[in-house]
């Protein structure tokens, strides 16, 4: 080894003074990692002589910032350029400020989760929504779990038992990620018994098929999946008559679960929860994080005498909500007890009622932060966005996007690049090039993807 190699390396910083200056941000041992990997990789190519650049301190800072970047968690913040608003592999909703301030307030600090201040005695954390809720939906009172899917099990598994479930053969239906209906009722210990035909059921086969032993009638949405044409389904009140007069719950699982129309967004009409209880169902079931746009969760709202049942099934304690998730639920609730203030603070909302000129106007500022990279195409093309989650499966919304390509690279290239960013942007690839719809996209992310493409030409 030359002199002038073993003087290079002997002038490089020591761990301990390069650890010094790493932003605090990163955890010490990542730091520490981050800090020895680029100092053998510096090491290495001096001794090789392949080492072209200079070493000073700032350079090998900048290395090691680069390297944490790309090697944070696991789990990471990504930005959204799908177009799609409640999608479920990229989290389905991305929740309001209101609502990180109070998970922040309420959860890293002791809480009144099962305490009740008022008596000094032992609560309950159901207890919590139970006022908010009643307000939103009428409903006599609420239980909270883990997702929909974890609803859906324990009120089948308190409400039926060994009894039997009538379903319309229409809805017995699969929902993304493998959540199969028929398996729900099966796996909760209840006997599905089919009604009607897929396309028709009336409410006369519900009557045909009650027996001694059923337990309750089960409405299901069939989110994701449509037929079309020649179909009919009993009216619900009739269906809660019938289950009424039989000493029967009707229950629905409604899948997303509307707390406002969306009709004026351009959506086609579907009940909200309140209408839907209105009409007569004793138990509703729904997501926290489809179209209601909170963490995720299984709401459970309806009779009281039902729910107190569920409440003494021990499988509750099993699929309970954690103190984090039922701050984020409470505070994206109190948002929906203005229709305006959710349409302006719960994203999902906002993204939704955003109109095409909106998108336009934000697609035109996004293309000025990015056109003058050299190398880089960009252009702004009207497009259609999704709304995701199993909702609304054949309704699109008229959106603009802008379209990047290169004579550098080829589309396929440039979204790996875009997706290994450090924070990874997600586009989708159309005519060759890569889409971002400026409907899922924030303003405060335009730096982040400007200084992304930067990076990469
Ligand atoms: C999405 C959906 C579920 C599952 O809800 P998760 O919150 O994802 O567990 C169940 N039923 C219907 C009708 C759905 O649309």
């Amino acid at each position: 080894m030359s002199k002038e190699i073993q003087q290079i390396l002997a002038n490089l910083p020591s761990v301990d003074i390069l650890l010094k200056q790493i932003d605090s941000s990163y955890p010490h041992g990542k730091a520490k990692e981050a800090v020895q990997q680029v100092l053998a990789t510096i090491r290495k190519e001096v001794v090789a002589g392949s080492r072209q650049s200079v070493i000073d301190q700032p350079a090998i800072l900048a290395l090691i910032h680069k390297e944490l970047a790309e090697k944070q968690f696991s789990l990471r913040r990504v930005i959204n350029g799908t177009g799609t608003v409640v999608h479920t592999n990229l989290g389905r909703s991305s929740l309001s400020t209101q609502t990180q301030e109070q998970v922040l307030k309420t959860s890293f600090h002791y809480s009144n989760l099962e305490f009740d201040l008022a008596s000094g005695k032992r609560g309950s954390r159901y207890s919590h929504l139970v006022s908010i809720v009643k307000k939103l939906t009428g409903a006599e009172d609420v239980l909270v779990v883990n997702n929909n899917a974890a609803a859906v099990l324990l009120v089948l598994s308190t409400l039926v038992q060994e009894k039997e479930v009538l379903v319309s053969r229409g809805e017995l239906v699969e929902i993304g990620g493998a959540f199969r209906i028929p398996d729900v009722i099966t796996s909760s210990g209840g006997k599905i018994v089919e009604v009607g035909t897929t396309n028709k059921t009336h409410l006369m086969d519900y009557k045909e098929a009650l027996t001694e032993e059923t337990g309750a009638i089960l409405k299901v949405h069939t989110s994701n999946y449509r037929i079309i044409g020649f179909t009919e389904t009993p009216e619900l009140g009739d269906l809660a008559e019938l289950a009424h007069a039989n000493k029967l719950p009707l229950i629905n699982d409604l899948g997303s679960g509307l707390l406002l129309d969306m009709r004026p967004f351009g959506l086609p009409y579907e009940p909200t929860v309140k209408e839907v209880l209105e009409q007569g169902c004793d138990i509703i079931t729904f997501s926290g994080d489809k179209l209601l746009g909170g963490p995720q969760a299984g709401i459970i709202v309806g009779k009281r005498e039902y729910i107190e049942k569920m409440k003494k099934n021990q499988l509750l304690r099993a699929l309970r909500i954690d103190k984090m998730t039922l701050s984020a639920l409470e505070a994206t609730l109190a948002l929906y007890l203005d229709e305006k203030e959710a349409i302006k603070n719960v994203p999902t909302l906002q993204m939704i009622s955003l109109s095409e000129a909106d998108c336009l106007n934000k697609a035109t500022e996004l293309a000025e932060l990015l056109q003058p990279i050299a190398g880089l195409n960009v252009t702004i093309e009207k497009d259609n966005s999704k709304i995701g989650g199993g909702s609304y499966p054949e309704h699109l919304l008229p959106t603009y996007a802008i379209s990047l390509s290169s004579d550098q690279v080829t589309a396929d290239v440039l979204q790996e690049k875009l997706r290994l960013s450090a924070t990874p942007i997600i586009t989708r690839i159309k005519n060759d090039c890569n889409y971002l719809d400026l409907r899922t996209i924030a303003l405060e992310e335009f730096p982040l993807i400007q200084a992304s493409l930067q990076d990469i030409f």
